[in-house]
């Protein structure tokens, strides 16, 4: 007989399966539904969670033009309340610690506690950038260590630490390209950028001032390299290439693009923020890619989003290695670390085309990278790539008859598995269903949506990325979920239009929200 257990959970319930009545959902595991005031409405005026001495002695006369004339609007609470108000509010939201994130492109797997041990070291997690230098050479250590991880998994000849994300890292390559045409007399103004690429390419390449071109993708969502040979010319700066790019797929043509672009005299930079799929695996310079940022908080487990910042170091080949922001930290013969400081540069690093940011980078990401890396050493990371794309692909496979999946006949895919709400065979989703509907019933199914509406290549994008950190339980989870919302929308379910149910929201006016957003409280008007 199966044993029963004293907390009334059933396996069909799912992880965090709560008993909300009616809920129609395939794990019976629901969305997080909570309802909570503002901490102004909380609040009441007088109380206070500390209590402060009464002062009765008057300030000295230079400072009494200082005291407040009004109180502070601020919500008087005390302690617990203070603490129970938080607490609730992030029950309110969903999280990585709370269940699987499949937003595609994002790379959102755990974050293992072993990284925030060492970050939280006191010699870590206590020093300041204007320390000394004397007193802070093991974070130099640190920081050279990492360079080397990178430039050795890159295969490239330098890295620039400092971008603080991916986006800040494509300016930084793209900075260095200018920086390295300009050093040529050479100044270009175009920047070519394929279909599939990363909205944040194009972007880029805009912020520094390039023209951009487009690029179109091939039927099967990769690069088309007889387009890209065609535009090549003298006024190409370079190209950006997101790689594996956006419809999960990987560019095999890299190689051949790269000895394109080169051969006319431009650089290729490659968008590396996927390189959680192939790290281990393949060595971006040995395609010819001259400038790649990768993002730690994807690849090597940093928080990101609403857990922490980003961190964007930029691998750079030997052609562009002398264009490099300051500052950064350069290994001597014997080993010995240095940092190489806006004052030498002019000995040291003349054609540093200047800084990105006022000190070395996110430094408590530096280091939850590099506990990352070593955990894992070098066999451990080459499993990460090979695990998420098993995991993508297992995706794939599980919803292909479901959901149409545009690229799976070409082959498998990379690290996240891309569906389009085209028709797919079996009458398709029935009328007035889409993307968002799916998207939105797998909030009431205790899941946080994938990436919708990207790449735009194809219709109604629905991109899911697993990561390697989920169980193949936990997949098979999110599969019944996703196979459910697809047979209910196949079914006309009209509920499915209004979902999520079990949210502390329903359905958002999207266009509302991006637009005319209520971003601050304040107080109502009184009747006077
Ligand atoms: C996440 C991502 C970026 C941008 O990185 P940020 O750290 O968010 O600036 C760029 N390209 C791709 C392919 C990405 O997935």
């Amino acid at each position: 007989m199966k044993a029963s257990n004293t907390s009334g959970w059933r396996p069909e319930m799912g992880i965090g399966g709560s008993a909300v009545p009616g809920a129609q959902t395939a794990s019976g595991d629901y969305g997080l539904a909570l309802e909570e005031p503002l901490i102004f409405e909380l609040g009441a005026a007088g109380k206070c969670g500390v209590d402060f001495d009464e002062q009765d002695a008057e300030p000295s006369p230079g400072l009494a033009r200082f005291l407040r004339k009004a109180p502070p609007a601020l919500p008087g609470l005390t302690e617990p309340e203070t603490v129970r108000h938080y607490t609730r509010l992030s029950r309110q939201n969903y999280a990585i610690d709370l269940g699987p994130f499949p937003l595609g492109s994002c790379t959102m797997k755990h974050n293992p506690r072993l990284n925030e041990k060492v970050a939280r070291l006191p010699g870590f997690a206590d020093i300041h950038p204007l320390q000394p230098h004397g007193t802070v050479r093991g974070a130099y250590e640190t920081m050279a260590q990492l360079a080397d991880w990178l430039t050795a998994l890159t295969g490239m000849a330098a890295v620039a630490l400092t971008p603080k994300a991916g986006a800040h890292g494509e300016l930084c390559g793209l900075l260095c390209i200018r920086a390295a045409q300009e050093a040529k007399g050479d100044a270009r103004q175009v920047v070519l950028v394929p279909e599939s690429a990363h909205g944040t390419n194009p972007a880029t390449a805009a912020f520094a001032g390039y023209r951009v071109e487009n690029i179109p993708a091939t039927a099967d969502g990769r690069v088309d390299l007889g387009a890209l040979k065609a535009r090549l010319g003298p006024d190409v700066a370079g190209v950006m290439i997101t790689n594996p790019n956006t419809c999960g797929l990987l560019e095999r043509e890299m190689k051949a693009i790269s000895d394109a672009v080169h051969a006319a005299g431009g650089y290729v930079y490659c968008d590396g923020a996927n390189f959680n799929a192939i790290v281990g695996k393949v060595r971006p310079g040995d395609l010819g890619v001259d400038a790649m940022h990768i993002n730690l908080h994807k690849t090597f487990s940093t928080p990101h989003g609403g857990g922490g910042p980003g961190s964007g170091p930029v691998v750079l080949s030997a052609a562009l290695a002398p264009f490099a922001p300051l500052p950064f930290v350069t290994r001597e013969a014997g080993g010995k670390v240095r940092l190489t400081e806006e004052e030498d540069a002019g000995a040291d690093h003349p054609q540093s085309f200047g800084r990105m940011c006022a000190f070395h980078g996110q430094m408590g990401m530096f280091t939850r990278a590099l506990t990352y890396i070593l955990s894992h050493g070098a066999d451990g990371l080459r499993q990460v790539a090979e695990d998420a794309v098993l995991n993508a692909n297992y995706v794939l496979r599980s919803l292909e008859d479901v959901l149409d999946a545009p690229f799976a006949a070409s082959g498998p895919c990379m690290h996240e598995a891309l569906f389009s709400d085209a028709d797919f065979g079996l009458g398709g989703l029935a009328e007035g269903f889409s993307t968002l509907d799916i998207a939105k019933g797998l909030i009431d199914e205790g899941f946080h949506p994938m990436t919708v509406y990207f790449p735009l290549v194809v219709h109604g994008a629905m991109l899911v990325e697993p990561t390697e950190t989920e169980s193949k339980a936990g997949l098979d989870r999110l599969i019944a979920s996703m196979r459910s919302l697809a047979a209910r929308a196949r079914a006309g379910d009209e509920e499915l239009k209004s979902a999520p149910h079990f949210a502390p929201r329903r359905r958002l006016d999207e266009t509302q929200a991006a637009r005319k957003p209520v971003l601050v409280w304040r107080e109502p008007e009184g009747p006077d």
